[in-house]
């Protein structure tokens, strides 16, 4: 939770938006740094092949970013979900990639707060502790060829054994899915019981019978690996079993609240740089004579622009607050994440626009912003999903 509870007086200079105060605005320069000078200069090169390297992990581990709201005890930084928004909004604006940060973060921020959050002491030490460091990367596996936005009807079956599971079945379009060394993953715990009856197991993807199908290819997030995944008579110990038999339900819906909050301070951090971007380029880029900034209909597009991104952050780090002060917004949540991705395509797509054809070409990374933005309004629940949950929070 955050160190500056409602009420407390904050320690935010001027010009230094709630909730965060110097100390975080400190993390994100070390953090903008760090993008700067280790994840943009080989941006192009992850992108075509594919993948960025797996020491991107240990040294996101070993600078601590990995772990900035976990506790020491487990090696992280003690920090709060505050910190990882900085992180993850530095990791977003222009020179890294959707990619990059759906990699990271499926890791970091997706699969790792589960075993944090619903695992005993023996479970943290066993995934937590390694993941913090890099050593060990997760993914989060919920998704499968006939079940995604339905959660409750996934089909994947773990049979209750002597001392443990057995599991069978597929997932996909999972995130580090392919090189992932441990897997959080919604299973069916009883043949009915629909919501009731999933589960969270932990399974270590080297166990037999457990095998990557295929590395899939997308529109966008190139520099991250998508995998589909099936389970063949898998066993999984007791000791894997993340909370509550048949409880799995409740905790994939707690652990949806940050992911979608996190993405939406994603788009936050693409928006702001893709503002920046098209500023610069229209008072660069000359026609008819001009600056092409000086023409009516390119000022007016960049003032649209701004004022989308200044209205998302405005209504993410509102609901962020909210969220790390403990207060129940998944409505809040629900209406940043269907308004944030929206808009990120929409500034993307203008931010193209003013870029001509050079935006159409890779040098300003402007075609992949646009690819890689268009993946927000479905994934980790889709903009009709979010609408659903907003319209029953009205009793609709
Ligand atoms: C690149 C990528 C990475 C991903 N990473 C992960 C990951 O790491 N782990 C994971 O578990 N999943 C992951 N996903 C899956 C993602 O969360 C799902 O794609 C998403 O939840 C939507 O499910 P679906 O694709 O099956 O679409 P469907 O659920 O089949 O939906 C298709 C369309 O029907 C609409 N629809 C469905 N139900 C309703 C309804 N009740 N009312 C109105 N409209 C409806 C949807 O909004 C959508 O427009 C990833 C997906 C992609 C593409």
């Amino acid at each position: 939770m955050s160190e500056n509870p409602a009420g407390a007086a904050v320690d935010a200079g001027p010009g230094i938006p709630p909730p965060f105060t110097r100390e975080h605005e400190e993390l994100r320069e070390t953090v903008r740094r760090f993008v700067e000078n280790e994840i943009a200069p080989h941006v192009d090169e992850w992108e075509d092949a594919r993948l960025f390297p797996r020491e991107l992990f240990d040294r996101c581990g070993e600078l601590g970013f990995l772990g900035l709201k976990f506790p020491e005890e487990y090696g992280g930084q003690g920090g709060s979900y505050l910190h990882d928004a900085i992180w993850v909004e530095e990791l977003s604006r222009r020179g890294a990639s959707g990619g990059v940060a759906a990699g990271i973060n499926a890791h970091a921020s997706i699969a790792m707060p589960p075993v944090f959050k619903f695992g005993d002491e023996w479970q943290r030490r066993q995934w937590l502790v390694p993941g913090i460091r890099g050593e060990k990367i997760g993914a989060l596996g919920i998704t499968e060829p006939g079940a995604g936005s339905d959660v409750a009807s996934i089909r994947t079956f773990a049979r209750k054994v002597d001392g443990g599971y057995v599991v069978n079945g597929s997932k996909t379009f999972i995130t580090n899915g392919v090189r992932a060394d441990f897997l959080v993953c919604a299973v069916k715990t009883t043949e009915k019981g629909g919501h009731n009856g999933i589960s969270f197991l932990v399974i270590d993807t080297d166990s037999p019978g457990y095998e990557v199908v295929t590395k899939l290819e997308k529109l966008g997030w190139h520099a991250s690996d998508t995998g589909e995944i099936s389970f063949t008579d898998v066993e999984v110990p007791e000791e894997h079993l993340l909370g509550d038999e048949n409880e799995g339900f409740r905790l994939i819906m707690a652990n949806f609240a940050w992911e979608r909050l996190l993405m939406a301070i994603g788009a936050v951090g693409a928006m702001d740089a893709l503002v920046d971007a098209s500023i610069t380029y229209a008072n660069q880029r000359q026609a008819f004579g001009r600056n092409i900034g000086s023409f009516q209909a390119i000022r007016h597009k960049i003032a649209e622009m701004a004022t989308t991104a200044a209205a998302a952050k405005t209504l993410t780090y509102d609901t962020l607050r909210r969220f790390d002060e403990g207060e129940p917004v998944i409505r809040e949540v629900s209406m940043t994440k269907l308004m944030t991705q929206r808009a990120l395509c929409e500034v993307a797509d203008e931010a193209l626009q003013i870029h001509g054809g050079y935006g159409y070409m890779k040098e300003y990374g402007i075609e992949r912003a646009l690819r890689d933005a268009r993946l927000g309004p479905i994934g980790g629940g889709t903009d009709e999903i979010m609408k659903d949950i907003i319209g029953k929070t009205f009793g609709l």
